[in-house]
């Protein structure tokens, strides 16, 4: 096979938000080269997720199983997707940029003499040849990476950079792939999963983040914004400063050290745009921000902007959206 294959992580039957983009960015490449598609799952539930995958106009979806596989391990994962490349022999190989992808692919790249070019933002062809772009220095330099000698190539692609919604709807074959392993290759041994407090808030998840700023200047203003998040149906987030002052937990902040979002939209309230939040959060569909100064970095990026005190303008906001 000289394709695309797009890695795709899920658990227990859930495919990851960001398992969609992989595979729109998958989709996209194979329509440009004219490679066919093919997706890949592993661990438990991988048959129910790929029922969802064989909605999409893909040439196969692969079911890794093996009770060895049943939990990640970087390990199983690895020996297992190895034998699966090996065997269809793709060109390109195409993860979403999650936590658990930054703690295999490479490693998957490496014993196969490839590299993996991680948190790829966009790509372009240029002769024939590919070219994957991925930001530098905090989003302030965007570099272009060639791939060199034969695949399969490995690239990641970033949270927001393809959206799940182009993914092209057909009628998938889902085939077994049955990997070879043995318990003795698994030196990590899995315990019981790591959960996040009640309070914790998975924002890549949320289509509307209402996201506030500096410009809140003190803690207890924070129930306004909270209260246009709530009326929109929407996540509270934040800039830094916010969470380094503890007015809101550090699960909330966006940015560099932060989240990566790409909600349907996202309103900045007193957030000045410094680049380091923008890499956050630039991928969303639409953005709006609410900032006094005109000459705010944020408007930069935003779709619509309000230029004004937000302590007039957000309760304006809440009677009006309340009145809808
Ligand atoms: C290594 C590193 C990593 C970082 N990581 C992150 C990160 O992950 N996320 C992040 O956000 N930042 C991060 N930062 C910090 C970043 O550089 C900025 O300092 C931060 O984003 C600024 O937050 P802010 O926009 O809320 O505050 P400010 O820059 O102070 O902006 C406040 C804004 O509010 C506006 N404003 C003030 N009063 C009002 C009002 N009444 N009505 C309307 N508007 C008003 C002002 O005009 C201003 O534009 C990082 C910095 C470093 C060095």
């Amino acid at each position: 096979m000289s394709g695309i294959l797009a890695v795709l992580e899920q658990r227990e039957g859930q495919l990851h938000k960001m398992a969609l983009e992989a595979l729109a960015a998958a989709q996209k490449l194979g329509a440009e080269l004219g490679a066919p598609v093919y997706a890949a799952l592993l661990g438990t539930g991988a048959d129910a997720a790929a029922q969802v995958v064989a909605q999409y106009d893909l040439a196969g979806v692969h079911v890794l199983g093996h009770h060895l596989l049943a939990e990640y391990t970087p390990d199983g994962y690895t020996l297992a997707l190895r034998q699966l490349i090996e065997a269809l022999n793709p060109t390109y190989v195409l993860f979403a940029h999650t936590y658990q992808v930054r703690d295999f692919a490479p490693r998957l790249a490496t014993a196969l003499n490839r590299v993996l070019v991680s948190d790829v933002v966009g790509h372009r062809a240029e002769n024939g040849a590919v070219v994957l772009v991925r930001q530098m220095f905090q989003g302030k330099i965007a570099a272009d990476v060639h791939f060199n000698g034969e695949g399969p190539f490995f690239a990641s692609v970033q949270a927001g950079a393809f959206r799940a919604d182009t993914l092209v709807a057909g009628s998938a074959k889902i085939a077994a792939f049955s990997a070879t392993l043995d318990a003795a290759q698994i030196r990590t041994k899995p315990l019981e999963r790591f959960r996040e407090s009640a309070r914790a808030v998975d924002l890549t998840a949320a289509p509307i983040i209402v996201s506030v700023g500096r410009g809140i200047r003190e803690e207890d203003n924070i129930p306004l914004v909270q209260e246009l998040a709530d009326v929109l149906g929407g996540e509270l987030a934040a800039s830094r400063p916010i969470c380094d002052n503890g007015w809101l937990p550090m699960e909330r902040q966006v940015g560099s050290s932060g989240q990566t979002v790409a909600p349907k939209m996202y309103l900045a309230v007193g957030i000045s745009g410094a680049i380091q939040h923008l890499v956050g959060m630039k991928g969303s569909k639409v953005i709006v921000a609410i900032n006094k100064d005109p000459e705010a970095p944020i408007f930069e990026v935003a779709d619509y902007g309000i230029v004004g005190d937000l302590f007039q303008v957000v309760p304006a906001l809440i009677a009006e959206l309340k009145k809808k």
